[in-house]
């Protein structure tokens, strides 16, 4: 099932609801800590908090926390959680619309409070279906980023039956060729000059306002960049998921990127490409949503030897020469990042955990 998150600002909470809010965070990771090493963790329901403290706290947060360390007690990645920000199942958690405003309501530490939220358009279109059904809304999170609090909904909906189509496209990610789709030796390019360009623009600028120190216009101009990036991944997402669907494609194959978006370094290829790692990872999250919407299945891959290994099998690093692709053992060419893509569209390294 297709599915999205909706990151919706609180408007202008007062400082006590924030206070508040930080406050529920603090007790809710210290709970999710004093929980994680309870010997009886398996048995625990919502009373198990009165072990813990006298204090009120909303017991339907108190069941998705547990649910939370439960699950992660299991797969046992986590040792102490610094931070368990408060979430609230479907239930618990209501969308309303008064007038032209959208609300948000939810249990806190006083009573059920209901805050109104900052709807871009785009937003609005998902919080219309919720109300009407059309879409499920999952748990939701509330959080605090740049000190500001959000509230993440993540949306799912019955899309159209995935795709029996047996035509795979791979999509390789790079700085000189922002993607390069493959369905087999065919292929989509995007160059990436105009990206590239665009971005050194925006950055001289800021260059010359760090010199004259106008911090709030460089905000801005940030900002704007992002807005522009964007607007790019939409269009060049659209255009791939039309492309594989004129194409009969029913799996569209992509690189994990946790790494790159993880460490501040990355081993692949392009040694420049941490520079902008976001925008890959938004281009990633916009094919992948854009293709369960219209029936594509979608696959993450191990993104490992894809760029230096040749279809006759020989994997070298001397293989990849820049842009050119030219086998060592076989004498075989290729774009370089078309032979990736092909690569990625058949997970020569496995799909990504
Ligand atoms: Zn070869």
């Amino acid at each position: 099932m297709p599915t999205i998150t909706l990151r919706l600002e609180l408007h202008k909470p007062t400082l006590t609801k924030q206070a508040m809010y930080q406050h529920m965070t603090e007790i809710n990771t210290e709970f999710a800590n004093w929980l994680l090493l309870h010997p009886e963790i398996d048995k625990a329901n919502s009373p198990i908090f009165k072990e813990f403290s006298n204090e009120k706290f909303p017991s339907a947060v108190v069941n998705q926390t547990i649910r939370e360390v439960k699950s992660k007690k299991k797969n046992q990645d986590a040792k102490t959680f610094k931070k368990m920000w408060c979430c609230f199942n479907n239930q618990n958690l209501t969308v309303e619309k008064v007038g032209d405003y959208y609300t948000v309501s939810f249990p806190t530490l006083e009573k059920r409070i209901g805050v109104p939220v900052i709807a871009r358009p785009f937003q609005q279109v998902w919080l219309d279906q919720i109300l009407s059904g059309t879409v499920k809304q999952g748990a939701g999170q509330l959080y605090k980023k740049k000190k500001k609090w959000y509230l993440a909904i993540p949306i799912t909906w019955e899309g159209p039956q995935p795709s029996e189509s047996e035509k795979i496209m791979g999509i390789d990610l790079g700085l000189r060729f922002i993607a390069v789709a493959s369905i087999g030796t065919q292929s989509l390019i995007f160059k990436g000059s105009k990206v590239a360009y665009t971005r050194r623009r925006y950055s001289a600028k800021r260059r010359k306002l760090g010199k004259a120190k106008k911090l709030q216009a460089i905000k801005k101009s940030k900002n704007k960049e992002s807005r522009w990036m964007k607007d790019q991944n939409h269009q060049m997402s659209r255009q791939i998921v039309n492309h594989a669907l004129a194409n009969g494609v029913g799996l569209i194959r992509m690189e994990d990127l946790t790494d790159i978006r993880n460490t501040a370094k990355s081993k692949k290829k392009d040694p420049g490409r941490n520079l902008h790692s976001w925008a890959f990872y938004q281009l990633k999250e916009f094919i992948k949503y854009k293709a369960e919407m219209a029936g594509i299945r979608f696959e993450l891959v191990n993104p490992e030897y894809t760029s230096q290994t040749c279809k006759c099998g020989h994997q070298a690093k001397a293989n990849r020469n820049g842009l050119k692709f030219r086998c060592k053992e076989c004498g075989y060419t290729c774009h370089a990042d078309l032979n990736g893509a092909i690569n990625i569209g058949k997970a020569i390294s496995g799909l990504a955990a």
